[in-house]
């Protein structure tokens, strides 16, 4: 018997003056929270926030011009944001343990943006982990600023191990002489060693920035070393692993770098904070020093790697074999799974659209090695937060696990694009009755 997806009560929501407002916009916020509520989310870098937050990022501090620093506004009228600004600040010192920190940045590109006018000149060199390789594109990519206004050199993984290889990087820092390394990723399923990087960063005269905006939420649980220690700066965003509202952060802790930071975020790339947003930074900060936070970020990393060890059951391979965090990269050049000689080559926009069909959402993602395009690419990249925050067990990780490589099967086995293979059908039903076990935002 198929069960009946969950009845969501019609309360109060934050969003439903616009139903007589502005009933077009209304429609479409609808439409996207049963989108949210009845497909299965497993982009690495997305989260469901908590009802507070979510309900919370809609309040009157969207309505105030706060341009400078808590106590050093270019407004009036400021006394309220600064208490709320201050203990975001004081509250992401604490829970990262450093002694300096600007929650200004509108996104993770921001605070990037902010760091390279802070510390680098134009036509500095700079030095990043290769896009194809898990890196992100504001660490140098051509078709971002950090590309086209500085010098960008990348490092790769080791071609067999797909893992960091500190002396590689060490040669490549040699080679470059940069005057930023950055460490961080959007597609590294690994440990990083931030005091290996720092020690390359010293015999080169480099700064180094961290980038830990996917693994944020780790770091902060203490399940995976913090790089605060290391790094001459940090940054992140709030929205991913840490599940807060979307936005951005820079950290540090030698105070002669904190009139550059703060500059470079305003007035060198932004005008007026989102204040609003800032304040459930701060809740969001609070929330992490809970124990279940700590439990969530322990069950996020635990379901990652029983959906990773689900994968390698059924013949799938992935980047560096497994995982160590949220992430995990299926690398489809190597993911045969059928026993016919002439089976199909799937890609990962092919496996990303079929996810699609059944209501698994996930990107294709380049891996290391990669020879398509980033529009097709040879790779799917999958995370455990946002369905770990939504309840999931690990029995149910393992379950979608088997549906991903079923559906990958019936791709490599098809011998025509005109129906669709007969597993989908079932797969999507069985979607949908997860769905409905783990209902999202019940109250609304
Ligand atoms: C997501 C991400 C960013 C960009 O964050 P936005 O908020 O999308 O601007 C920057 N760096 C890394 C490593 C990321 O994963």
């Amino acid at each position: 018997m198929i069960s009946q997806p969950h009845q969501y009560p019609t309360s109060y929501k934050p969003w439903s003056h616009l139903k007589t407002d502005d009933p077009e916009v209304y429609s479409h916020i609808e439409a996207e929270l049963h989108r949210q509520r009845y497909s299965l989310e497993m982009i690495a870098s997305e989260n469901f926030v908590c009802q507070s937050i979510l309900a919370g990022a809609g309040n009157p501090l969207t309505n105030k011009y706060a341009e400078g620093l808590p106590h050093k506004r270019y407004y009036g009228g400021c006394e309220h944001i600064d208490a709320i600004e201050s203990l975001a600040i004081s509250r992401a010192c604490s829970l990262f343990s450093c002694h300096y920190a600007n929650v200004q940045p509108h996104s993770g590109a921001s605070a990037n943006n902010a760091v390279f006018l802070a510390l680098l000149q134009p036509g500095d060199r700079i030095l990043g982990l290769d896009l194809s390789h898990g890196g992100h594109l504001t660490h140098g990519s051509p078709v971002n600023i950090s590309g086209m206004y500085f010098q960008a050199h990348c490092y790769g993984v080791d071609p067999q191990t797909e893992l960091l290889d500190y002396d590689i990087i060490r040669e490549r820092a040699k080679e470059v002489q940069p005057q930023l390394i950055i460490a961080g990723a959007s597609a590294y399923p690994r440990v990083m060693d931030f005091a290996a990087f720092a020690n390359i960063a010293k015999e080169v005269g480099a700064y180094l920035l961290v980038d830990m905006a996917h693994i944020a939420g780790l770091v902060a649980a203490g399940l995976h070393p913090s790089p605060l220690p290391h790094a001459h700066v940090t940054t992140t965003t709030t929205h991913k692993t840490l599940r807060g509202p979307r936005g951005g952060m820079i950290l540090w802790n030698d105070n002669s770098l904190s009139a550059k930071l703060n500059k470079g975020v305003f007035p060198g790339t932004q005008g007026g904070p989102l204040e609003h947003i800032i304040a459930m930074k701060a809740t969001c900060f609070h929330l992490a020093h809970r124990e279940e936070f700590q439990t969530l970020q322990q069950k996020t990393i635990k379901n990652a790697q029983a959906f990773a060890t689900t994968l390698k059951e059924h013949g799938c391979h992935l980047v560096t074999g497994g995982t160590d965090n949220h992430l995990i990269l299926l690398n489809l050049l190597h993911s045969n799974l059928t026993n016919h000689k002439d089976s199909n080559q799937v890609t990962g926009k092919d496996l990303e659209a079929a996810l699609d069909q059944v209501h698994i959402t996930t990107n294709k993602n380049t891996v290391p090695g990669e020879k398509r395009s980033p529009f097709v690419t040879s790779g799917v990249r999958f995370g455990s937060p946002a369905l770990t925050s939504r309840g999931l067990l690990t029995q149910d990780f393992k379950l979608i696990a088997k549906w991903v490589a079923q559906i990958l099967e019936s791709l490599q086995n098809q011998k025509t694009h005109d129906t669709e293979p007969p597993c989908f059908a079932s797969i999507r039903k069985q979607v949908k009755e997860l769905c409905s076990k783990y209902p999202l935002y019940p109250e609304w």
